[in-house]
Order: structure tokens, then sequence, then C-alpha cells
């Protein structure tokens, strides 16, 4: 299925290495890796209560910008940190989306909506580097030991914790964490030192990405676009502020050393005509691909983000993935740590997971494929179907992602669904009821399950959205709602029989306490 299984066994060859079981902990969670992945996990765990030790081998967040859109789940968990204003600051509600014919004719278009069941608008457009940088700014006050430049070497696992050797500015030294995250992007270390493989979706094409700043950007288009040209596939994006984006697809034969010289350059954006008003920041040349680790989880390892799974960027959906990854994981970990619940709960990550980031994998091929047409034939074909299909009110590709299923979820109603959050304007739900578990409604029980909030509708704190929320409830003929500190829903019932569907999923995992294994 796929080339990329390293050979040999599954986890490194440890065996001449010693385990000294009583070393005490440094950290409850080890998280390698600070790009926005390990940035969001580190920023949840701290506030959950962790001890994190969170390191990465760059002093410095990585200064080319990369992603360049973002979604409004997202942006709730950006919300959910602390961080919201910083991140409106770094970006801008994303506008309309089109793939257009080389004539100019739309094939595909996805507005962005102003509002979504997350409070915020469907898609923003971000400088990546800025929002790293509010993330990074975060973790010091949450209390995360943030460590740059730090840089994992090994790893050692023990029934009670895992070594972990790093280097840094004084040199090697080690230290043990409860858990360890690989957020290490997408040549995972973790990953290599599990070595665990990846399936290949087969998709991979060479582009050339530039970013540029133009302080006069004249008659630059200010919307987001994918170019259906087989002469030359080219994505290009009005960014944040002064920055635009261009990606060029390279043609057979064309080298990566070539195609990003000056001269190169300045003939591609010819047509743009704005070479010269442009400061070009960065050129690089990136395979855009789709892969898939085959295990998100080896005993006290985990992985997360880019070092999970990598998509092209058709989507926008690369680093989004990886923040949903984190915050699945988040409040997992927490459980477990607090003895709350097994670590066979965090199986139920990648159960949840990788469901989810292949479907969405699977569209941003889909658009890719649609982009990255060289045979003229095959392309005017393409178009003649597209927009007849598109005039008879049909849409090729819709930017719809499949709710949780599976994991730890009920099959009752609103089960695996996004909650939603509903705004006023002074106030924002999940503002109001704060990390954790939710069990809204009426007829609540006397004893909440450990972790979770109760909130009766009649609560004066609801008063604001309480006929929204009733509004849910009536929809899924339910007296009571439990949504998961995710803010997926675990399901909608009665709340006695939700608190103790949720008690006892959680005792479920729960007959091995992880602080049994570790005090
Ligand atoms: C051209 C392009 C366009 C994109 N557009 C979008 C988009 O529009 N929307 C979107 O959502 N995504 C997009 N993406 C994808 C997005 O940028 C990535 O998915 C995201 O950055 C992954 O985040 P991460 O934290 O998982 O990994 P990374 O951002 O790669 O961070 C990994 C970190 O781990 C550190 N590290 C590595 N090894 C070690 C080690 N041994 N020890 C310590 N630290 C280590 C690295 O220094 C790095 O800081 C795009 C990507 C590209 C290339």
């Amino acid at each position: 299925m796929s080339g990329l299984d390293p050979p040999g066994a599954d986890r490194p060859d440890d065996a001449n290495r010693s385990y000294d079981a009583d070393r005490p902990y440094d950290a409850d969670v080890l998280v390698v890796g600070l790009g926005p992945t390990g940035d969001v996990l580190s920023a949840l765990l701290a506030q959950s209560g962790l001890r994190v030790i969170a390191i990465d081998k760059s002093g410095e967040v990585y200064a080319a910008p990369r992603a360049a859109v973002f979604d409004h789940e997202v942006m709730r968990t950006f919300q959910a940190v602390g961080i919201a204003d910083e991140i409106l600051a770094a970006s801008r509600v994303a506008g309309r989306y089109e793939f257009v014919t080389a004539d100019g004719e739309v094939l595909i278009e996805f507005d962005t909506a102003l509002e979504t069941r997350s409070g915020w608008a469907e898609n923003y457009v971000l400088h990546q580097p800025s929002v790293e940088r509010a993330l990074r700014a975060r973790l010091a006050p949450l209390g995360v030991d943030a460590r740059a430049p730090a840089t994992l070497l090994d790893l050692k696992e023990g029934d009670a914790g895992v070594d972990c050797r790093l280097s840094g500015p004084q040199g090697e030294y080690s230290l043990r964490a409860r858990w360890v995250v690989g957020c290490d992007g997408a040549a995972s270390r973790v990953r290599e030192l599990l070595g665990i493989g990846l399936f290949d979706y087969q998709f991979d094409e060479p582009w050339l990405v530039i970013d540029a700043v133009a302080d006069e950007p004249g008659d630059l288009p200010q919307r987001i676009m994918q170019l259906c040209d087989p002469k030359r596939p080219i994505t290009y994006l009005k960014m944040c502020a002064n920055r635009y984006r261009w990606e060029f697809m390279l043609l057979p034969g064309e080298s990566p050393a070539e195609i990003a010289t000056d001269a190169s350059i300045r003939a591609l954006l010819g047509p743009w005509k704005c070479f010269e008003r442009l400061k070009i920041e960065r050129r690089a040349v990136y395979r855009f691909h789709g892969l898939v680790a085959r295990r998100w989880r080896s005993g006290r390892i985990l992985l997360a983000g880019d070092a999970a799974h990598q998509m092209p960027p058709f989507a926008g959906q690369g680093m989004c993935a990886g923040v949903r990854d984190a915050v699945n994981l988040a409040w997992k970990l927490g459980a477990v740590v607090r003895g709350e619940a097994a670590p066979a709960l965090l199986d139920t990550y990648q159960v949840e997971r990788e469901p989810h980031v292949r479907a969405v994998i699977e569209i941003a091929i889909a658009m890719g494929r649609v982009v990255c047409l060289l045979d003229p034939a095959a392309a005017a074909a393409r178009d003649a179907q597209m927009l007849a299909r598109r005039a008879a009110g049909e849409r090729d590709i819709a930017l719809a992602f499949p709710d949780l299923k599976g994991g730890l979820l009920t099959d009752l109603p609103g089960a695996g669904t996004l909650f939603p959050q509903w705004v006023t304007p002074v106030a924002r739900l999940d503002d109001v009821l704060g990390a954790g578990a939710w069990l809204i409604g009426r007829d609540l029980p006397d004893t909440a399950p450990p972790g979770v909030l109760t909130v009766s509708i009649e609560d004066p704190v609801l008063a604001p959205f309480a006929g929204a929320v009733e509004e849910w409830l009536e929809n899924h003929a339910a007296k009571a709602v439990l949504v998961r500190p995710d803010r997926y829903v675990f399901g909608a019932g009665s709340a006695a029989a939700l608190a103790g569907q949720w008690r006892a999923m959680l005792n479920e995992t729960a007959d091995l306490p992880a602080r049994n294994l570790s005090d």
C-alpha cells in the first residue's frame, strides 16, 4: 500500500538501555514540537492543571507563513486558550474562495459564512507566524515550561513513564514524563523512533510557494482563488494586511532549484504585473501530499498534527486538523493523568480523529485533482462538465466535514456533533460556562460525574442563552445534553441517564487508574 513503512521492528531497539522505575517525574506531559499543534496542546494541558514541559528544536517561531486559512472551530479553540483578540488582530474573515478556469469562469466557489455553530466566522485568513507568536506568548502565563531551543534525541518508555534524551544550549540532558506527545511535524522524530509507518494517498505534487509583501498592491485581486489553467495551475491568495501568496505547480521536467530563481519568479509573476512592487519573503518548493500515520499511540507516546497526518493545502485544513487533534487529546490526557480514566481512554483519540482527518484529506485531494490537471484535453473536459453541473445548480465539492463517530460517544441524539456556541453582544457561551464538560438541562442529578459542570436551564448564568439551549434540546427531543470538554456532544437525553453513561464509559476505561501506575 505504501512504500513509506520503515523496515524493522515496531519499536526502537532499546534492549541495551536501562530504565530506572523509581525515578521521579519532571512533567505529566512532554510536548515535542511547538508548532500550532504543540502550542495549543501545551496550553490546554496546562489550563487543565497538568505539569507540561514543551520543547522545540528551534529557538524562534518558524518565520515563513505556511497556513493561510483556518476555520471557526480553530477560532473557538483560540478563544478557549485566551488569545481570540490577538488572533483577530493577526487575521481577517476569509471571504470568497473560487476555482476558476483559464478563461476566468467559476468552476466552484465557497462563500465564508459569518455565523457558524462555533460562534465565529467560517474561515479566517491568517499570518501563521503571528498566530504562533500569540500562542507561544500564552504558554508561560499558563505555567508551561517551554524550552526552545531543545531537541528531542531519543525516547525510552517504561511501565511508569517515558525517559527522554534532549539536547539544548547547555548540552544533552534527560527528563522523565508520564506521557509524551510528538507534535514535531512532518518529519517527526517521535514517529521515527516509534517506527510508525505512513499510509500514502498517492497524491504527490510539487509546488513553488512564494510569499510576498506589497505596500502598493495596485490592482492585485483581493481574494483567494485556484486558477485551474492546464498550462500552469496557480493558487493565489490575498493574505492579511499587505501580504500576498502565489503557489505555482511545477511542470514535468522543472527542477525546484531552477523554478525558485529570481529570473524564474519574475517570469511567473509577469502576468500579475507586480514583481517590482513586491518584497519576496519566502520561496520554497513543497511536495503536496496526503499521508496518515498508521498508529497515533504507542503506549505512553502519542502523535498529533503533521506528525500524525499531512494533506495538500487546497482545503486550508492541515493546521486546523492538528489543532483538532490537540483539543481531542488534551482533555483525555487530563482525565488519565488525574486518574479519572485509564490509559485506554487514549485509544479513543485515533478512533475519533482518524476518520475525520481522512475525510478532510480526501476533500483536499479531490480539490487538488481538480486543480492539478496539465493535459489540455482533460482540463477542457473538466471545465465543460463542471460548468454544466454548476449551471444545473449542482456542487462538485462541499467543504463539509463529518461528525465524530465511535470513541467516547453515546448513540443518543446529537452525539458526535459540535455543540453550538451561542453569542450575544456581550457574552459567548464558552466563556460563561468555562472549560471542562457540561451537563445542561432539566432534572439534573444531585451528584455530577467528576469534572462535569451541571447547569440548570433556569440558572441565571445561562439566561442570555436559555432560549437557544431550549430550542436545541427540543430539536433533539431531550431534557439535557452532555457536552464533552472538546465541545462535541456526548449525547442528549435524560440528565441522569447521560451522567450514568458518562460515568460508566469512563469507568470502563478506568480499571487501571493512571495515578497508581506512576505515584
Ligand atoms: C504551503 C502551505 C500552505 C498551507 N496552508 C494551510 C492552510 O491554509 N490552512 C491550514 O490549516 N494548514 C495549512 N498548511 C499546513 C500547516 O502549515 C501545517 O499543517 C501546520 O503547520 C502543522 O502544525 P504542527 O504543529 O503539527 O507541525 P509544525 O508546524 O511543522 O511544527 C513542528 C515543530 O516541531 C519542531 N520539531 C521537530 N523536530 C523536533 C525535535 N526532534 N525536537 C524538538 N522539536 C522538534 C519543529 O521545529 C517545529 O516547530 C499549509 C502548509 C503549507 C506548507
